[in-house]
């Protein structure tokens, strides 16, 4: 039987203001745009028709850059597709979280939120061009639990410029007094076309960020909070339902500008150019995937968690004896304690998930 995918990824890229960091597929907002863009939208959610999901993600960009009435309308074009899903997550940034757009929410169903705070410091926030404070993200979190909302990320970018182990630790001080249940960090990492890396800021060394992830590492998991993926901390029980049909390497539908769709044996990416979008031509690459092709998603993204990667599943699907085959390679990695083995599971320890890119590529 065909499984049929059950995660869709909308992709919203309006933004209010850049920020003089990003390289994501992001544009100004423009309400015009905006109401066309959702018209495309729907055409391309006609197309696939991606009923029976268990999850939703709807990131960005900003989806509350919307104004309220588009973002009730993006809501609308998504009910037919919600109901009786597991996770229904939405992206939003402090500034324009709004007591409306968070009623909406809780009123269409969506249960888990991710805020973009990036960094508690509010000098620092300016001078990246964001355009909200700490005690903005205070406000909107306190908001979002009046309304019962007790699925929390937040987000925060580790080697920022004029960024201290002293700012780090008062960054996830701050954060953690917000009684949230899920915390991703990111490496900045910085594009040629970005203000910042014009203004000749440059990524920090791989040491100074290892120095940082330490500091991050000791403190969350002091605080209960467990390493579950490479980039991502949660409460027991609070792991992205949603991200992990990535990490399984499991199908899923991807819509809007720029957006990524695994269907089938085809790894699809949306054009990133608006016009075209708006005139219904979505796709713009389509990797046909061989079966080695598979295999190396599975190791490349199956080992990003703790969860691990299933030797018995990996033989049942593809043949391949990971272990038989690599077994020098793997006993060396055990036993310098970058990777373990538990019920035929292969899972990174923390050392492990520090240097994964190494451990992939002597294992594919
Ligand atoms: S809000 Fe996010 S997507 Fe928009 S400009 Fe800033 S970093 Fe980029």
């Amino acid at each position: 039987m065909i499984k049929l995918p059950s995660a869709l990824y909308v992709h919203i890229p309006f933004c209010e203001k850049i920020c003089h960091y990003c390289d994501f597929p992001k544009l100004q907002y423009f309400r015009r745009f905006a109401f066309a863009y959702l018209e495309s939208l729907k055409e391309e959610l006609i197309h696939y028709q991606p009923y029976g999901l268990k999850t939703i993600y709807v990131g960005g960009g900003t989806p509350t850059a919307l104004e309220d009435d588009l973002f009730k309308q993006l809501l609308n074009l998504l009910a037919p597709f919600s109901n009786g899903v597991k996770e229904y997550t939405f992206e939003a940034n402090p500034e324009s979280l709004s007591e409306e757009k968070i009623k909406l929410m809780h009123q269409y169903g969506v249960n888990r939120l991710s805020i973009g705070v990036q960094t508690t410091d509010d000098r620092l926030l300016k001078k990246l061009n964001r355009q909200h404070t700490f005690n903005d993200v205070q406000k909107a979190v306190k908001l979002l639990k009046d309304y019962g909302f007790d699925n929390l990320n937040v987000d925060l970018i580790l080697g920022l410029p004029h960024t201290s182990q002293r700012l780090l630790a008062k960054d996830l001080d701050n954060i953690l007094s917000l009684g949230i249940q899920h915390i991703s960090c990111y490496a900045l990492s910085l594009h040629p076309h970005t203000v910042l890396y014009n203004r000749g800021y440059r990524e920090l060394s791989e040491d100074q960020m290892r120095d940082y992830y330490d500091t991050v590492e000791a403190v969350l998991t002091k605080h209960h909070f467990i390493h579950y993926e490479v980039s991502n901390y949660c409460l027991s029980g609070y792991e992205c339902i949603h991200n992990y049909t990535y990490w399984r390497n499991e199908q899923y539908y991807g819509v809007g500008l720029g957006a990524a769709g695994y269907l089938g044996n085809i790894r699809y990416k949306n054009t990133l150019n608006l016009n075209k979008y708006l005139k219904n031509l979505f796709i713009d690459e389509k990797e046909q995937l061989q079966q080695h092709d598979r295999l190396v998603y599975q190791i490349m993204l199956n080992l990003r968690t703790l969860e691990g990667l299933s030797l018995i599943k990996l033989k049942a699907d593809f043949g391949v004896d990971l272990y038989q085959d690599k077994k020098a390679t793997i006993d060396d990695f055990i036993n310098r304690k970058y990777l373990v083995l538990e019920d035929e599971n292969l899972k990174p320890t923390y050392e492990g998930m520090m240097i994964l890119d190494t451990i992939i590529l002597k294992l594919i």
